[in-house]
């Protein structure tokens, strides 16, 4: 068996295990981040029936997966990096999920193309929960307006999505975006890397994004 597919499956069997911990049924979406890999690499998942693949930069996700996308209707194709705007009306054609929505101008630009194309995305917005100056994403305190510029543009926004501080306390991160997700409504949130997909759980993730664990480190 491939080395991925057997990463896989023991993260399936830690999940399971911490939601039998956590008395929750809801088995997140893991997101296989493929970002940097070959398609050569990512075969073996694909073959084995994997069905959500995330990517980090618009172009080289077209090279590798366009193809594949067209032959295969079951594939997810996830946006996980952040969108330039001038980027939107390609990532909408090939991607059925943008997990980077962080402006109003990539709110508006996504709101046009979606229309161009008659194709909608569903879109989480990301939020920069440990306020972090270099990091992109809504502040919290902005997200309700936010939230309203996006019902009026039509978007299809179905959850948050956070990159948390580095070192920082991951609970106290992924409590409050789930709080934040509550208030709203919202369905999804997506939450939870390679090193803290369980944590995650805790807080009730439905989409973790792992790429390490899954197909080895990046050079
Ligand atoms: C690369 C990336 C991941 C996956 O990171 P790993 O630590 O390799 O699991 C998840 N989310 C985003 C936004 C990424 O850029």
């Amino acid at each position: 068996m491939h080395q991925s597919i057997n990463n896989l499956n023991i993260i399936k069997s830690q999940i399971i295990e911490e939601l039998k911990k956590l008395n929750n049924n809801e088995f997140p979406k893991i997101i296989a981040v493929s970002k940097t890999f070959p398609i050569e690499k990512i075969e073996p998942l694909l073959d084995y029936g994997h069905t959500h693949f995330g990517e980090n930069k618009v172009q080289e996700a077209i090279l590798k997966w366009s193809n594949v996308k067209s032959n295969n209707e079951n594939l997810k194709l996830h946006l996980v990096g952040k969108l330039q705007t001038n980027k939107t009306k390609q990532a909408i054609k090939l991607f059925d999920y943008i997990h980077s929505l962080d402006s109003i101008k990539l709110a508006n630009e996504i709101s046009k193309q979606q229309k161009k194309i008659n194709k909608k995305p569903k879109l989480f917005i990301q939020i920069n929960i440990g306020n972090e100056q270099q990091k992109s994403g809504i502040n919290k305190n902005e997200l309700n307006d936010f939230y309203s510029v996006c019902k009026e543009l039509e978007l299809d926004v179905v959850g948050l999505m956070c990159l948390p501080p580095l070192g920082g306390d991951l609970d106290n991160y992924f409590s409050e975006m789930k709080e934040l997700n509550n208030k709203l409504n919202l369905k999804e949130l997506s939450m939870g890397m390679s090193d803290d997909y369980l944590i995650a759980l805790r807080h009730s993730s439905t989409f973790v994004r792992i790429g390490t664990k899954i197909f080895g480190s990046r050079s």
